[in-house]
């Protein structure tokens, strides 16, 4: 069984094309499948059209969220109510071409638990194509996980895949990231990207500066969540060494007969110490934190997010 998620807000006009596309796209396959459409919080007649859809068809589940919630609790929503044990995520606005699921089900099958479609050719403005190009070089540099979109709606998983994933405020943007960081095989392969025909983007510009603050949360959940002071003293330890060695030579040469007190090289020294304690001891407030949650959370449920199979 196979569930298609489509997160939608607005979109009225395409929710009916887009259902017929991925039917012909899904239906030679003859595999079972089901489409979830998680309504946004739409102000316009998309719940009116999907309810329509629901009373039309055997294979259409509407989830509708109180309000606008945002693209990652709607496809989290989504998510929570598939049966398949693959799931595949598209846009509902026809950017993403339903055509192309079948080759990302194929990508899959050649052992992948998560494969990323890469509008190769995307068919957006020039601004965004150029902010979204610098957003996923930096994206890949930070995190090590290296592909040319992580922020395509177009996205094919196995289930366990998503089990452990937890989508909050915008951190859909980072879903192969976090897979990635969770130990899941993640592939990328191009796909045909159309220009919008309805409606306007529901994103501005300024997703690529929060997109940003996004990347440090993800980064820093991902590689130091379970040894925050590594980070943090690390960091410290630095800073702590490098004004340890200038309060040392201020102190041989006030021995010596100089006069420091209007040197800066004191406020330095003396911030750089300072600041090297509190980010040591804010490294060791996160350990705490870190360790009381590890104690709180049961054996098993621990390793279930490390090991793959055990075979006996
Ligand atoms: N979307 C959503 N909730 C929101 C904003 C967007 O479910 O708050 C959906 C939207 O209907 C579309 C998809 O997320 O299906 C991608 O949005 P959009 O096309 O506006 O983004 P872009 O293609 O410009 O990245
Ligand atoms: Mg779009």
């Amino acid at each position: 069984m196979l569930s298609v998620v489509v997160p939608l807000y607005n979109e009225e006009q395409s929710v009916e094309a887009l259902y017929g596309e991925i039917t012909a796209a899904l239906e030679p396959a003859a595999e079972q499948f089901e489409v979830i459409f998680v309504d946004d919080g739409s102000t316009d007649n998309s719940l009116a059209v999907l309810t329509q859809l629901h009373g039309e068809t055997t294979n259409v589940v509407v989830v509708n969220l109180r309000r606008n919630f945002g693209k990652a609790a709607a496809l989290q929503a989504g998510f929570l109510e598939a049966k398949g044990d693959v799931v595949v995520t598209i846009d509902a606005d026809l950017q993403d071409d339903p055509a192309e699921i079948p080759q990302l089900l194929a990508k899959l099958d050649e052992g992948f638990d998560l494969v990323s479609g890469w509008k190769s050719r995307r068919n957006d403005p020039w601004t965004r194509r150029l902010l979204s190009r610098v957003f996923n070089w930096a994206t890949a540099v930070v995190s090590g996980v290296r592909l040319h979109d992580v922020n395509c709606g177009l996205k094919a998983y196995r289930a366990e895949a998503l089990r452990g994933i937890r989508l909050y405020g915008e951190l859909h943007r980072f879903i192969p990231v976090l897979a990635s960081y969770r130990g899941f095989r993640v592939a990328e392969i191009p796909v045909h990207h159309r220009p919008r025909q309805h409606g306007r983007s529901r994103y501005g510009l300024n997703r690529y500066l929060r997109g940003l603050f996004d990347l440090v949360t993800v980064t820093f959940m991902g590689r130091y969540r379970h040894r925050p002071l590594h980070l943090f003293g690390g960091v410290g330890l630095l800073m702590g060494f490098a004004g340890f060695l200038i309060l040392c030579y201020l102190t041989v040469i006030k021995i010596g007969g100089a006069a420091i007190g209007q040197r800066p090289l004191l406020t330095l020294g003396v911030l750089l110490v300072v600041v090297a304690i509190q980010l040591i001891s804010l490294g060791l407030v996160s350990e705490l934190i870190t360790s009381q949650h590890e104690e709180r959370m049961g054996e098993r449920e621990r390793m279930d997010s490390v090991v793959e199979e055990v075979l006996r």
